[in-house]
């Protein structure tokens, strides 16, 4: 009897264990959110670097269609296209940190001089400070959105190696990755690291409508990521998607909510509360 009740438990356990992992089981499960206006999901657009397309093509797109979306920029390349980025600002659009010398990792030639693996908590710390004062110089807005350049979250090398997730957090309401594999479950999910999701080179049909089916399913808030945008090319976001995205959630009756990172992430906070 021993014996049996031993091996029966075995079981009962190796089932439980099995059931962690059965994708069939977590489908059931439908977490909803509580979105405003009986929406059902939310997505951002969001771009980085403050590319040559943004002030020029990005902003000449958006403008017809009235959407919000969010601008990570560096400050030197606003300072190059000074005029267009005011009137990006005009036209509603966020304006977030994407830091001062878009540090990444030193494996990168073009990022050698300016690793991250040579930083510190408290040097990035300065840096980001220095984004915010300066936007606000170039823009007269205060940044309160970061996204993480090439989606890295440490400073140091080896043993001294630090997240500066905590600096982030500090200094900004979210701050978004890049390439990330999940979404942003809102009533979880940390806000000095959201999950984005990228956007260059992709087609509406195949590669962003389903993700935004899913995300209605479970309530998600999808942050895409993208550089450039134009017709196609390296690091470019699609108009043609863009315009078929854009009218998909604009449609009557739709369930996605889309506005800007800080609209969001502020909807959230207060539900928070
Ligand atoms: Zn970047």
């Amino acid at each position: 009897m021993q014996t049996n009740r031993n091996t029966s438990t075995c079981l009962g356990m190796i089932v439980l264990m099995a059931c962690f992992s059965c994708p069939d089981m977590k489908a059931q499960e439908k977490p909803s959110y509580n979105w405003p206006n009986g929406k059902k999901a939310a997505v951002s657009l969001t771009f980085d670097d403050a590319r040559a397309s943004h002030p020029t093509v990005g902003a000449d797109f958006f403008r017809p269609y009235g959407v919000k979306a969010t601008f990570y920029v560096v400050p030197s390349a606003v300072e190059s296209r000074l005029e267009g980025w005011k009137r990006m600002v005009a036209d509603g659009h966020e304006i977030g940190s994407h830091s001062m010398l878009h540090p990444c990792t030193g494996n990168f030639d073009w990022s050698r001089d300016k690793a991250i693996e040579n930083y510190t908590q408290a040097s990035m710390r300065e840096e980001l400070v220095e984004s915010k004062r300066k936007i606000k110089e170039l823009l007269d807005v205060e940044p309160v959105s970061f996204a993480y350049p090439c989606g890295l979250k440490y400073v140091g090398r080896g043993i001294e190696t630090e997240s500066y997730v905590p600096v982030v957090a500090e200094l900004f309401s979210s701050g978004r990755g890049w390439m990330d594999e999940a979404r942003n479950a809102p009533s979880f999910v940390d806000m000095a690291q959201l999950q984005g999701t990228e956007m260059d080179g992709k087609d509406f049909e195949s590669d962003i409508k389903p993700i935004l089916d899913e995300a209605i399913e479970n309530g998600y808030w999808i942050v895409l990521a993208g550089h450039e945008i134009g017709e196609g090319g390296s690091q470019t976001t699609k108009m043609s998607m863009l315009d078929e995205l854009i009218k998909y959630v604009q449609q009557p009756n739709s369930e996605i909510w889309i506005a800007s990172v800080d609209e969001i992430a502020r909807y959230i906070a207060d539900q928070r509360k």
